[in-house]
């Protein structure tokens, strides 16, 4: 359970209270390549359209940039 966040009873953007917590694929484009990653967690203002993410979204979103980063990039110092 996630309890140790707060999630938003406001929208950020327009003070809507229309805001909702969902979980939904998310798309974007990055180096020209099309990544949807699937059931990411936020929060969404019905109102304005605006979505937030947090902790735990990018709990989701993380390991799929990573997988999708250009070959191996770690620093070698
Ligand atoms: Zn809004």
């Amino acid at each position: 359970m996630l309890t140790n966040r707060k999630h938003l009873t406001q929208c950020l953007s327009c003070d809507s209270p229309k805001i909702k917590y969902v979980i939904e694929d998310r798309a974007y484009i990055k180096d020209g390549k099309k990544i949807v990653i699937p059931k990411v967690p936020h929060e969404k203002c019905f109102s304005c359209g605006e979505r937030f993410f947090g902790p735990e979204s990018y709990e989701v979103i993380e390991p799929y940039q990573e997988k999708h980063r250009c070959k191996k990039r770690k620093a070698v110092i």
